[in-house]
């Protein structure tokens, strides 16, 4: 039988990670641990709560206990601005083993297989988003452009994320800062942030565990070597307009017979008649010069066929060797990177309110720890959703997910939890669901 595996155990990681923080401060001042810090921060992000950690002191001034200590190990609740103090100077790399061994915990689990059903690898898609823009506030981690004679600071990471083409929900893997080196143009930036990732976590996975999803910026060869180099594959988006040599080679092989391969079939989507096409191709050169790197590409277009209406175009290269079993399942790939931009971005704009405005930007390292701590929430929220049975009935039962935090938020208002046991059996019977 499977080993169930709890929130408390999910949790553990962090917590040990928080224990092991660089104390950074001098005197004798050292009222509360680095690790209550940290640990009430994520608590916030983890309850979507920006008052839960007040409600909790309140709690423990009248009743003497409270749930920030039962839920999260926080010994003693620190006040925003203390927080603020003692996590600004240290760095969120030192979260990043959190994610890892989170990803070892469940990567054997059999409700993460549909992860991997995908070319029998992990997909993980590469994007880059901002996650603070302003012309006064910044910190030494800013980095800095002129526009119209202003000076813009702005904070980029680039989020890769586990995703799945038939899967809604999204694993994130430890997140990479740009930083103010990086350069000003978004594509160099990215790019350096891309190859610093693969640099410093390819050994986590097995060679050619992993297949690297990224738009067509990224497309090119330093990164689709680098890649290879370190035993993983690719599908990168490659748009036309800027790849010129390989499409000059490629409609040189469209006018040979056979030089480009092609396939369409019907498809019912639930509601009407697609038509897809597929056109692929082999040995591309993906830059001039006699160094170029030879990818393979495809096509996917898709059009109504009631209509005649299309209604997607995309196109790919890719080290995978392309034919006519596996195109489908190459260029549904590639898609799923198109959902994955939302999926993670929205946990950005929905969620990632409460950071500055309950405790600022920071001077050095804040905004990155906090947008750690708060992916890293959002990560064990959706590797316990797809685990645990009580979990989903729960979450079921109160519908939208604004629901149920409400709820969590409420009663950790009011009662005192001693575990998240606790407090998950409590809601199950309270809903008067039915053991499964
Ligand atoms: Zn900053």
């Amino acid at each position: 039988m499977r080993r169930r595996l709890t929130l408390k155990q999910l949790l553990q990681p962090l917590k040990d990670i928080s224990k092991t923080l660089p104390e950074h401060r001098r005197g004798r001042n050292k009222q509360y641990a680095l690790s209550d810090a940290a640990l009430s921060a994520f608590s916030v992000f983890y309850m979507q709560s920006p008052s839960f950690l007040e409600w909790q002191r309140r709690m423990q001034r009248s009743k003497g206990r409270n749930n920030a200590a039962s839920l999260f190990g926080v010994q003693r609740i620190p006040s925003a601005e203390q927080i603020r103090d003692l996590l600004d100077p240290v760095s969120e790399e030192h979260f990043g083993d959190a994610y890892w061994a989170l990803f070892d915990m469940v990567k054997e689990r059999k409700e993460l297989e549909v992860f991997r059903r995908s070319m029998g690898t992990w997909l993980v898609s590469l994007d880059g988003t901002q996650h603070h823009s302003s012309t006064s506030i910044h910190c030494e981690q800013c980095r800095r452009s002129e526009r119209k004679g202003q000076t813009h600071y702005e904070h980029q990471v680039l989020l890769p994320v586990i995703c799945a083409p038939d899967k809604k929900v999204v694993l994130p893997l430890q997140p990479e800062f740009m930083t103010p080196q990086d350069g000003a143009e978004k594509q160099d930036c990215e790019q350096a942030a891309i190859k610093r990732w693969i640099q410093k976590h390819h050994q986590r996975f097995h060679p050619w565990e992993v297949t690297l999803l990224a738009d067509d910026l990224h497309s090119r060869q330093p990164v689709c070597s680098l890649a290879l180099a370190h035993k993983m594959h690719f599908i990168f988006t490659c748009k036309e307009s800027s790849h010129k040599s390989l499409y000059e080679e490629l409609h040189l092989l469209e006018k040979v017979e056979g030089g480009v391969q092609e396939k369409e079939e019907r498809h019912w989507n639930g509601r009407y008649w697609e038509r897809r096409r597929y056109r692929w191709a082999e040995a591309l050169p993906l830059r001039r010069g006699p160094d170029a790197l030879l990818v393979n590409w495809c096509e996917m277009t898709v059009w109504r066929e009631s209509t005649g209406k299309r209604i997607f175009h995309g196109a790919w290269v890719t080290d995978y060797a392309v034919d006519e079993h596996n195109v489908m399942a190459i260029t549904t790939a590639g898609r799923s990177r198109w959902k994955v931009e939302n999926e993670g971005n929205n946990v950005l704009k929905n969620q990632g309110y409460q950071f500055e405005h309950n405790y600022g930007h920071g001077k050095q390292h804040l905004a990155n720890v906090l947008l750690t701590l708060l992916l890293l929430a959002f990560l064990i929220h959706t590797i316990f959703d797809l685990i645990d049975e009580k979990y989903q009935a729960i979450r079921e039962e109160l519908g939208a997910r604004r629901t149920f935090f409400e709820t969590i938020r409420t009663l950790t208002r009011f009662q005192y939890f001693r575990n998240w046991e606790h407090l998950l059996v409590f809601m199950f019977y309270g809903l008067e669901l039915e053991p499964g």
